[in-house]
């Protein structure tokens, strides 16, 4: 089989880079090693900047987001019971974000996929990619027993941090930075009314929570956990009572409880590989960098490089100039250090490090007081959520 690109793994960034290369006219195949039910099962992200929504409009998969997904104007912080709201929208000339689950986001681009007849295999084992530094880009896997292989001239690894892409690169060509946080989140899905309508993020002397949503009637709630605790060790019962210690009194008062749909500790990382071009591979989203939730920026990311690449290989094939390619990787990754160090900021301030001493603790109130007092400060943390320009 040849394609002019060859993707690597159906999360968001594959299927909407994908997705706008369909648009443009640009034949896009996609490998996927998991099945697409799998894909749809994992419990992900929730809250998508204007960026993203754009560039979802731009690839024809906003009908539904535009229908079910809410509109925040403002989120709130709460630090040992005391909550400042952020004015989103006052602190960034009128910008805000959207909630609306990852799992819906793919779901819609995959119909949309399947709708115009393009390609993606899913269950596609050892995929590996060949040759990018030379003259013939392809990636070989294996389906059902039997090996194949794609020919393509431009290889795009959107397979995650565990993916084959960045692997595949020789040690020497690639910088890899990281830093693993000492804990982890608990996350409780729950088709419960949420307790507050905009997200609560809360550090507690007990540790972080999260009170987060993916609709009005579907919460989504989390606590930092040591990395030593199993799912098995919290029961829902267990769960619901920790959450509501970590929130402030009267939004504690109004969590409603419900079995959980799912349940699921996800360790907290900060990582970027550079560059992002190895001759015709590019690596982006999670392939590339991962930023701990808090502050919601890991699919965003995702979308950012979507953006760059996508506009670069438009460019490369409508104007057969390679100006935008060229530029990709230091486009993408002026922004992702910038979105790598609010979230790390962010996970900063609102967790509990308890070997970090008073010291440290003491600097968290005083970041928290500086916020409460400063439009200056709380318009840093708007500017910085709503997403900072493409
Ligand atoms: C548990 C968890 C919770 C998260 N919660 C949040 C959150 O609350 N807020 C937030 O902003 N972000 C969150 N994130 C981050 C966000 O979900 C990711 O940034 C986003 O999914 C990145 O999309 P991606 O397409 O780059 O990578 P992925 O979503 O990881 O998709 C990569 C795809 O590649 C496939 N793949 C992997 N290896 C191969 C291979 N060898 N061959 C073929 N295919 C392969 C995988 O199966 C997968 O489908 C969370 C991430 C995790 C893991």
């Amino acid at each position: 089989m040849r394609t002019q690109v060859c993707i690597i793994g159906a999360g968001p960034s594959g299927l909407l880079l994908g997705q706008l290369l369909a648009k443009a006219g640009i034949d896009a195949v996609i490998l996927e090693a998991r099945s697409a039910d799998y894909v749809l099962s994992r419990i992900r992200a929730g809250v998508l900047e204007t960026g993203l929504v754009e560039l979802l409009e731009r690839a024809g998969c906003s009908d539904r987001l535009k229908k079910e997904g809410l509109v925040h104007h403002g989120f709130c912080l709460a630090f040992d019971g005391r909550a400042q709201r952020i004015n989103l929208s006052d602190l960034t000339g009128g910008r805000s974000v959207v909630v609306y689950g990852q799992t819906e986001v793919t779901r819609d681009l995959m119909d949309a996929r399947a709708a115009i007849g393009t390609v993606t295999i899913y269950e596609a084992e050892d995929v590996t990619p060949h040759d990018f530094d030379g003259s013939r880009p392809r990636v070989s896997y294996r389906k059902d027993g039997i090996t194949h292989e794609i020919e393509c001239d431009f290889i795009a690894g959107c397979d995650g941090f565990h993916g084959v892409s960045r692997r595949s690169v020789a040690g020497a060509a690639i910088a890899q930075f990281e830093r693993a946080y000492p804990f982890g989140w608990l996350g409780l899905l729950a088709d419960v009314p949420p307790a507050s309508e905009e997200l609560i993020y809360a550090h507690h002397e007990r540790g972080f929570a999260l009170a987060s949503m993916r609709s009005t009637t579907r919460s989504r709630y989390y606590i930092q956990v040591p990395l030593t605790n199993r799912v098995e060790d919290w029961s829902d019962d267990r769960f619901f009572d920790e959450f509501r210690r970590r929130l402030p009194e009267d939004v504690a008062e109004r969590v409603v409880t419900g079995p959980s749909l799912e349940k699921s500790i996800a360790p907290l990382r900060s990582f970027v590989a550079e560059p992002l071009r190895f001759g015709k591979l590019f690596l982006a989203g999670d392939a590339a960098h991962i930023v701990p939730p808090t502050g919601a920026k890991g699919l965003n990311l995702a979308a950012s490089d979507v953006h760059y690449l996508s506009s670069g290989l438009i460019e490369y094939y409508r104007e057969g100039s390679a100006g935008g390619i060229d530029n990709y990787s230091s486009r993408a990754l002026a922004r992702i250090w910038k979105a790598e160090r609010f979230s790390w900021w962010m996970t900063s301030m609102l967790h509990q490090f308890h070997e970090a001493g008073d010291f440290a603790a003491r600097m968290q109130l005083a970041e928290f007081d500086y916020i409460t007092s400063s439009t200056a400060a709380a318009t840093t943390i708007a500017e910085n959520y709503v997403g900072l320009p493409f």
